[in-house]
């Protein structure tokens, strides 16, 4: 593969020994740096672990774990570990459950981010000068300008579209020659309808970079046909840095490669915390090495996945690669029984032909018990019981299917809600 592929040819080549001593060096470095904030101190006091008690990369095992409740708990910037003057940017995730996640950036996690962004839009093939649209948003949600940032030090021509606007996005797309488009998830989804309404061809774009929702295999699938570009998955979270902090796959897409210069994984047994063996499931946990505003220590992601390979890879990268995420610890469904994520739900009603990206899942509660109800738009022809029969042969239970017709079921900006609750009484 030609040097043009890497930003950063040394560091994404690096001999698996380099990660290593890079990443004990800048552990070391960022246990320190944390200690100068109190709620991470004491964090570390409970854990009875001082701030020169990382010798090892094994020893990072003894380091306390952080989760989203500690954000809340110190919101607005209670977890920030430079001085509030040193603070160019902040990003913020309103989440589900209440009092949002900020994430302060100083100048250079800026830069970090564009970074590592930047080589994730090389991985994908993009080259400077290249036209790339941004539609996510660009406000406090870091996908917009985690896109933006990204673009900047990887040379490219950028679209600023943000959300929404799906007709003028695609009338962008075709008058400016869209090559590469970056989008959420269902968004690229919600594209590919109005490009199809309309009846414009696309033949500029090439590459699409999606993001921030799980992403099964038969929904990729429809993507790159329907749009007839190359698909890339793209990880990062707010409390990582955004959106391609974490890295991306390559051509190869044999795994999401995890910039390991940048962060430190782990793939831990949800429920004893303990390292799991590579190739097992468990929960990803991040630690960032290279952050100065807000670095996270053992953040328990909620990303249920799996390592795939420490080997060099064919793209020439030798930074790990993990599974795309399965779906979150949060979002699994338990329904007489049997565990399913919406993904899997996702995946099953793809495989039926006519059937279109657009359902929810209904959790219906009667009494205590629960049923599943899932409303899919679906072409003339697909009935409710083709569904059913589906879903019961590939999840080991038996939703009611409900059949709608294209266009009818609400479309939502931005992430999708798949899931839904309804008492019933
Ligand atoms: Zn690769």
């Amino acid at each position: 593969m030609e040097a043009s592929q890497y930003l950063n040819p040394q560091e994404e080549t690096a001999s698996v020994d380099q990660l290593r001593a890079w990443q004990l060096e800048r552990l070391q470095k960022i246990v320190r740096h944390v200690w100068r904030n109190a709620a991470f101190r004491k964090l570390f006091e409970e854990q009875g672990v001082g701030p020169d008690d990382v010798k090892t990369l094994e020893d990072i095992t003894k380091l306390p774990m952080v989760s989203k409740d500690i954000f809340r708990q110190t919101y607005p910037l209670g977890l920030c570990c430079v001085d509030e003057r040193e603070i160019a940017e902040m990003h913020m995730s309103s989440g589900s459950t209440g009092t949002p996640v900020v994430m302060p950036y100083t100048r250079n996690d800026l830069t970090q981010w564009g970074e590592c962004m930047a080589r994730c839009y090389r991985m994908a093939g993009a080259q400077p000068g290249d036209v790339t649209q941004i539609t996510p948003t660009f406000g406090l949600f870091n996908g917009g300008f985690g896109f933006y940032h990204g673009a900047r030090t990887a040379g490219l021509f950028i679209v600023p579209a943000s959300s929404g606007h799906t007709q003028r996005q695609v009338t962008l797309a075709k008058d400016f020659g869209t090559k590469v488009f970056g989008a959420v998830v269902s968004y690229g989804i919600r594209f590919l309808e109005e490009r199809n309404a309309m009846g414009i061809e696309l033949p500029a774009m090439k590459i699409g970079i999606f993001g921030a929702e799980t992403f099964s295999d038969e929904l990729k699938k429809r993507l790159t046909a329907g749009l007839e570009i190359e698909a890339f998955d793209i990880y990062g979270m707010t409390e990582t840095g955004g959106v391609g902090t974490l890295g991306q796959d390559c051509s190869a897409h044999n795994g999401i490669h995890v910039w390991e210069d940048h962060y430190l994984a782990e793939v831990l047994d949800p429920m004893t915390h303990k390292p799991v063996a590579d190739g097992q499931v468990g929960e990803l946990t991040i630690t960032s090495l290279t952050r100065e505003a807000l670095p996270v220590i053992r953040f328990r992601t909620g990303d249920l996945t799996r390592i795939l390979s420490r080997e060099r890879c064919a793209c020439g990268r030798t930074h790990l690669r993990i599974a795309p995420v399965t779906g979150r610890i949060d979002d699994m469904l338990i329904v007489k029984g049997v565990n399913f994520f919406p993904r899997q739900v996702e995946q099953a009603l793809l495989e039926i032909p006519g059937v279109l990206p657009n359902y929810q899942i209904i959790i219906e509660e009667r009494d205590g018990v629960k049923d599943v109800r899932i409303h899919v738009e679906a072409e003339a022809g697909v009935t409710g019981y083709m569904v059913e029969k589906h879903l019961k042969e590939r999840l080991q239970f038996s939703p009611k299917g409900d059949v709608f017709a294209p266009g009818t079921l609400p479309r939502q900006e931005g992430k999708a809600q798949r899931v839904f609750y309804e008492k019933k009484d």
